[in-house]
């Protein structure tokens, strides 16, 4: 929050100045730009512009219920003006203006979501940290990057001209509003220029600028024209129109270069770098409409934040109706940002209404499309490009599994996973790689869950699988659990969990070995029983099993119950849930589980000891450590006394 006044004076006027100070992200962010952003100076033109333009489309979307709004002056404009004498630029916009409450909300603090998170995450380090100022959006702000002072005069449209505000400061923790006259609504902002600026003192410097950033702005950005004598720029004459001023969106795809496409998403996108990728279209049919969707080339950092708002912008036949309009794409894909321009919808719908319309629905299925085919395109055509979407949003995108079931298939050969395949967490594969690399006789496709990549890379439950050469995803995300939930299949291939139920390899392996299974099961039933009658309530079942090479025991879930990993993930979410038991199975051939068959003395401190170290080695924590030690000491003990020349 603002603080509170710091000093009231009464101006010659009677309007009450105040001195108030900024929020203290607002400073931090003013200084943190200045410095990070100066070899990037000249985007605070193409900031302000930006807001000027929002400004424009907000109030050409409220006076589509008040008319009255546009008072004498509906045709909508953004100017750019210098004044070389006093060294200052001018962009003014006949918008919506703001008023005096929203002054000092809208430029004294920063009203989103994660802002405290976001200024833990400076490092200092001014290249990491310039880049990480471009995702959270520079706005407004940026001008202080080229000026030492600036100035807004604003007045809300709709109000009386006595209405404006005057909001002042340089930038150093304060500045100052107060109540002043304003003929025209909307806002002008001046920017007296910092030493060393004056080269944008200059016309044509400025058209540059413009054209390079902010050409895709629909209203017209005016700007006096100058007539040239003996070389110079001279006189300022009247005004002409420096950008294309119509909606990049609806120009033919031909005609728009990439450079534009880039500047424009800096614009929808409210971000500072350049988009990933970009899908442009028009559809007609039963429904009517142009999308221009971007994929950003990084995470916001508000990405995980509920509370945030996400989405594209709709538009209806050009005009602004709304940001962040979250219908128009499902909530995995919220990373995606654009523009949607509908020729059905009618002006006046609101988000109650576009959460039934039948038309966005069809809207929402084709831009859900349009997406999932960019992506599809990238993976194919552009690995590193896809592997970078992969790392930023792969998470997000994994949500659709479940969310989506109608496009299920299409975003599971988008997912990608770490593999035994590969050494580091970073190689990861598709489940068509996957699919293509299976063994003749393999049926399925088999994964394991754990909470961390080195758990699940060195789980136990892997040892026969490497021991016969066949890969295993290995799950680590916490959204993993949820994804194979709801993934049955894959091209026809039963994603089965190598932690779950008996191990059935099917035909990978031979009836030789299936026979071995029968005869130890045979075998060990009396030592299974007593190790039963040992464990107790701890185990739901006890087998033997050919799962494990090097391991003597593990645990795996029964068939239908839920995995280790997702029974620990919702006790450590708190959730309340019935109690999870395992089933223990033993390595028939592994020394100390032969070792144990023999023991007599100690059977039940070893029992317990082999469980819980099957409980350890899936990343399991022990009711009761303490007892464990215990009773690997005294086993160690007991060892000692057994060795020949040992005191008795
Ligand atoms: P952002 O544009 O990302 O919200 P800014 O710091 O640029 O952040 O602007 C903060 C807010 O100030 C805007 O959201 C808008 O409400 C208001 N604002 C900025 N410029 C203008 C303008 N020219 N006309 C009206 N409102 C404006």
């Amino acid at each position: 929050m603002t603080d509170t006044t710091d000093t009231t004076d009464t101006t010659a006027s009677g309007a009450r100045r105040e001195t108030l100070g900024f929020q203290a992200e607002v400073t931090q962010l003013l200084d943190l730009m200045i410095h990070s952003l100066y070899s990037n100076r000249e985007i605070f033109l193409r900031e302000l512009i930006s807001n000027a333009s929002d400004a424009c489309d907000k109030l050409r979307f409220e006076a589509l219920h008040n008319p009255a709004l546009f008072e004498d002056d509906p045709e909508l404009a953004i100017r750019v003006d210098y004044d070389a004498a006093a060294r200052t630029l001018t962009i003014a916009d006949n918008g919506i203006g703001m008023s005096r409450d929203e002054v000092i909300a809208n430029l004294g603090t920063i009203a989103k979501s994660g802002t405290r998170e976001f200024f833990a995450r400076l490092s200092g380090d001014q290249r990491k940290d310039a880049h990480l100022i471009g995702q959270f959006g520079v706005g407004f702000y940026s001008s202080f990057i080229v000026a030492d002072r600036v100035t807004v005069v604003t007045r809300r449209a709709g109000e009386k001209p006595d209405q404006g505000v005057r909001w002042e400061s340089a930038g150093a923790g304060e500045f100052d509003v107060e109540m002043v006259e304003k003929a025209g609504r909307g806002t002008e902002i001046t920017l007296h220029l910092r030493e060393g600026q004056d080269d944008l003192l200059s016309g044509s410097k400025l058209r540059s600028i413009v054209r390079r950033y902010s050409d895709h702005i629909v209203q017209p950005i005016r700007m006096k024209k100058e007539e040239w004598k003996d070389g110079k720029p001279g006189k300022l004459a009247e005004d002409e129109t420096v950008n294309q001023a119509s909606a990049l969106w609806a120009r033919p795809r031909s005609e728009i270069g990439d450079e534009q496409y880039r500047e424009f998403y800096k614009h929808v996108g409210h971000d500072f770098d350049d988009p990933l990728a970009w899908t442009h279209a028009r559809v007609e049919g039963r429904s009517e409409y142009t999308q221009l969707l971007y994929i950003p080339a990084r995470a916001p950092f508000d990405l995980w934040d509920r509370n945030a708002r996400h989405g594209v912008k709709l538009y209806v036949r050009r005009v602004f109706i709304m940001d962040d309009a979250e219908q128009l794409l499902p909530g995995y894909l919220r990373f995606v940002r654009g523009v949607v321009d509908s020729a059905d919808l009618p002006l006046n719908v609101s988000r109650e209404i576009l959460q039934e319309s039948r038309d966005i629905e069809a809207i929402r299925g084709g831009c859900t499309k349009k997406v999932l085919d960019l992506l599809a395109h990238l993976a194919g055509e552009d690995r590193e490009k896809y592997a970078k979407f992969w790392g930023e949003f792969g998470r997000v995108l994994k949500e659709g599994i479940g969310e989506d079931p109608a496009n299920r298939e299409r975003i599971a050969a988008l997912l990608r996973f770490a593999s035994t395949q590969a050494d580091t967490a970073d190689e990861v594969v598709s489940l068509a790689d996957y699919v293509g690399r299976m063994k003749a006789a393999q049926e399925k496709i088999y994964y394991v869950t754990a909470e961390t990549f080195n758990a699940a890379r060195n789980s136990p439950h892997l040892e026969v699988f490497r021991s016969k050469g066949i890969e295993v995803l290995l799950l680590s995300d916490r959204v993993d659990e949820w994804v194979v939930g709801h993934l049955a299949d894959f091209e026809g291939k039963a994603l089965v969990s190598v932690a779950k139920g008996g191990l059935d390899l099917g035909t990978l392996e031979d009836a030789a070995e299936k026979g071995e299974d029968r005869q130890e099961a045979e075998e060990f039933g009396p030592f299974v029983e007593r190790l039963k009658a040992s464990l107790g309530e701890r185990v739901k079942d006890i087998r033997v099993t050919r799962r494990l090479t090097e391991s003597p025991a593990c645990l795996v879930a029964d068939e239908h119950d839920m995995s280790a990993n997702l029974a620990r993930m919702l006790r450590d979410a708190g959730q309340p849930g019935p109690a999870w038991k395992p089933i223990l199975e033993i390595n028939p051939r592994h020394p100390v589980v032969a070792r144990l068959r023999d023991e007599e003395r100690n059977f039940d401190a070893w029992a317990s000891v082999l469980f819980d170290q099957a409980l350890l080695a899936e990343g399991g924590q022990l009711d009761d450590p303490a007892t464990f030690v215990k009773r690997i000491n005294q086993l160690m003990l007991e060892m000692g006394a057994d060795r020949p020349g040992a005191a008795a």
